[in-house]
């Protein structure tokens, strides 16, 4: 028996049975935080523990002495709030929920030329929270390991009992409309501004939401005038993000801003050899070398493959071979394109570039016409089956050699211009995203 139960027992004889059954029966000394300065009982609710306050604390405080302990001083308390850190407290009272990916840790991220940069940006911040880059501004394609990388910062932080709030534009919005009809905006900024890292995911969809956009400002500026981490991300380049106020995207910009760009074949496949071995699948070096190359530029699309490859190899109960990873793929493929006709892509082009779809095939020779005609051919190119000669009749030009010609140009331009690319390169994923 240790002291704190010797000290009930004569407890129990000196008070009546029915207080004790009520009362003291269920109280529970820990043992193991108590010192010979502090006794600590747990009591299992809140009635309990206040009438044992009230009632028998000088009580249990003489029986200490008459075990020779004669300076103890007795808390009386409830199991589970009882030694809450400082940040489990305002986590509580705060309603914070990180919901961080676990598996999202810098070891599972696979380091390339493409990532580089903001591996290194994000992975020197998870050492020195606020001091170095601060807002750190991550920004790239989708699928390409923005979230991943800044929950890896955020486990880190959180590992080091920080308070770090992981959230979305969209969850920070709702969050705010709820807190605003409640009437408890007060409790929203005490939220935001108590937290030691704040990560805030895509960043984009601040966009055109002056209301929110507002709010977020005076939030970022409490955090980084105390010194607190933040760490966004978006699709772009703060600059690039329409409808974004001045002052902030100026704030954005202040910290550091580094890009992701799509993996480069060496990456690809590490990332491919990595998740193979997570999730336990065999590949041989063929067929990680397909997916790859097959694979433009999406991560996640990556992944997405793998656990197909998986599902179908168990429920078909087939290995896994070159043919097969094919077939899958053909689909895989076809999905994503097959609905992609010449006149989606011109008509896109031309909506961006802000002319006539019917002008792109006309003979008109104006600059902007020109132009939009050139990003047409290339990109029905890259992203439908049409031959040279079905695109020059399309596009009404005289014979394959023209179209090869503006091919040419085209990626001139992309190897040596990097706002073409960019712009290009959004139009790329606009088109796709519409199949
Ligand atoms: P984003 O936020 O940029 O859209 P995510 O961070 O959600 O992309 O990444 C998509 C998926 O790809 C995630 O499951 C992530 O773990 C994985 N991923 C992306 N890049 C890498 C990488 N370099 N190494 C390992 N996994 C990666
Ligand atoms: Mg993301």
């Amino acid at each position: 028996m240790n002291i704190g139960q010797e000290v009930l027992a004569l407890l129990k004889e000196e008070i009546k049975e029915i207080e004790y059954n009520r009362y003291i029966k269920n109280l529970v000394y820990d043992a193991k935080r108590s010192t010979t300065d502090l006794a600590i009982f747990y009591a299992p609710n809140a009635l309990v523990s206040n009438w044992i306050k009230s009632k028998y604390t000088d009580k249990i405080k003489h029986l200490f002495e008459i075990k020779n302990n004669p300076k103890v001083n007795v808390k009386i308390t409830l199991k589970n709030s009882a030694f809450k850190t400082k940040k489990q407290k305002i986590e509580q009272k705060t309603q914070i929920h990180s919901l961080l990916n676990p598996s999202h840790t810098f070891n599972n991220f696979m380091v390339g030329g493409s990532n580089q940069f903001a591996y290194s940006a994000v992975k020197s911040v998870s050492e020195k929270a606020g001091e170095l880059y601060n807002p750190l501004f991550i920004y790239g394609g989708v699928g390409l390991g923005k979230t991943h990388l800044m929950q890896a910062a955020g486990n880190i932080f959180q590992n080091q009992e920080k308070i770090v709030i992981y959230t979305t534009v969209e969850q920070f919005l709702n969050d705010f409309i709820r807190h605003v009809r409640n009437k408890t905006m007060d409790r929203f900024q005490e939220k935001y501004r108590q937290c030691d890292v704040l990560l805030i995911d895509d960043i984009q969809f601040l966009s055109n939401k002056e209301g929110i956009q507002e709010e977020f400002f005076h939030t970022f500026e409490a955090l980084k005038g105390a010194g607190k981490q933040i760490i966004l991300t978006a699709d772009q380049h703060p600059k690039k993000i329409a409808g974004l106020k001045e002052r902030l995207q100026s704030r954005f910009e202040h910290g550091l801003v580094a890009d992701i760009q799509p993996p480069e074949l060496e990456t690809k496949i590490a990332i491919i050899k990595n998740k193979c071995e997570i999730n336990k699948v065999v590949l041989t070096n063929d067929i990680i070398n397909y997916i790859a190359t097959v694979i433009e530029n999406n991560v996640r699309e990556i992944e997405g493959i793998l656990s197909k490859l998986h599902a179908y190899s168990q429920l078909m109960h087939v290995d896994i071979d070159l043919e097969f990873v094919k077939n899958v793929l053909k689909d895989q493929i076809q999905e994503n394109r097959a609905n992609l006709t010449l006149d989606i892509i011109t008509k896109s082009v031309a909506k961006n570039l802000n002319i006539k779809p019917s002008e792109i095939c006309s003979k008109g020779r104006s600059k902007n016409l020109v132009y939009a005609r050139r990003i047409s051919i290339y990109l029905c190119r890259e992203l439908t089956q049409n031959t040279m000669p079905q695109l020059a009749q399309y596009f009404g030009m005289k014979d394959h050699t023209a179209i090869s010609h503006t091919l040419k140009k085209i990626n001139f331009l992309l190897e040596n211009d990097e706002d073409f690319k960019v712009k290009i390169k959004e139009l790329t994923n606009k088109i796709t995203s519409l199949s």
